[in-house]
């Protein structure tokens, strides 16, 4: 995987981030950026509704389907998806902005994306990010309270299909505390310090 045979991997510019839908992606993402504010989270763009507390423009650029669209045929995004009946797609400029001044970039966006990523920007390095057990799993999504049942269990069927997934990825992180997840996923995205 890290092509030098040691135990640090040498960190890659473009991480992707990816996984089934309630693994902790964003509480992961969010770790790493407060212990690295270097590395830059890129803010996606979606049709979905804010939830309680995210802001426009913070968590995501909320549009609507007309707008996100147009984006899209103006091939405004690195890569969009249709996930749970709405549109998430990366904004192109910002993330080749902060590539080409050289400043490690994480993506967190959900699998047809990462795929697109892989397809488009072979350099990336994509990690996926699993649950410990499906039980884990299913226990997140609902227990975060967030979604009707409905959407829940679209999530969770779309999540079934989405661990099968891991063997695509580069480097596969089993997020059992988000502590050691992030310790883990810092290694990949950072250069190690230099050595005194
Ligand atoms: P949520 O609605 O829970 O914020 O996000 C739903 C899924 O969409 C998550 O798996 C999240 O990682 C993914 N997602 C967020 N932003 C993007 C994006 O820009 N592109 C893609 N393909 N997926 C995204």
């Amino acid at each position: 995987i890290n092509g030098h045979g040691s135990d640090t991997p040498s960190p890659a510019l473009l991480t992707v981030l990816s996984g089934p839908s309630g693994v902790g992606k964003t509480t992961l993402a969010a770790q790493v950026r407060k212990a690295h504010p270097e590395v830059w989270l890129s803010v996606s763009a979606t049709t979905r509704e804010p939830r309680p507390g995210e802001a426009d423009g913070v968590h995501y650029f909320f549009l609507d389907r007309p707008a996100f669209e147009d984006l899209i045929a103006k091939g405004e995004f690195l890569e969009h998806a249709e996930y749970a009946g709405n549109l998430y797609g990366t904004p192109r400029h910002a993330v080749e902005e902060r590539l080409d001044a050289g400043q490690p970039v994480l993506l967190e966006i959900e699998l047809q994306g990462a795929r697109q990523i892989r397809d488009t920007m072979p350099e990336a390095r994509l990690v996926f990010l699993a649950p410990p057990s499906w039980e884990v799993l299913e226990e997140r999504l609902r227990g975060r309270g967030t979604e009707p049942e409905d959407v829940i269990a679209k999530r969770l069927a779309t999540g079934r299909i989405e661990l099968a997934a891991e063997s695509e990825f580069d480097v596969a992180i089993v997020n059992t505390t988000v502590e050691q997840a992030a310790a883990e996923l810092v290694r990949l995205v950072t250069a190690p310090a230099e050595p005194a």
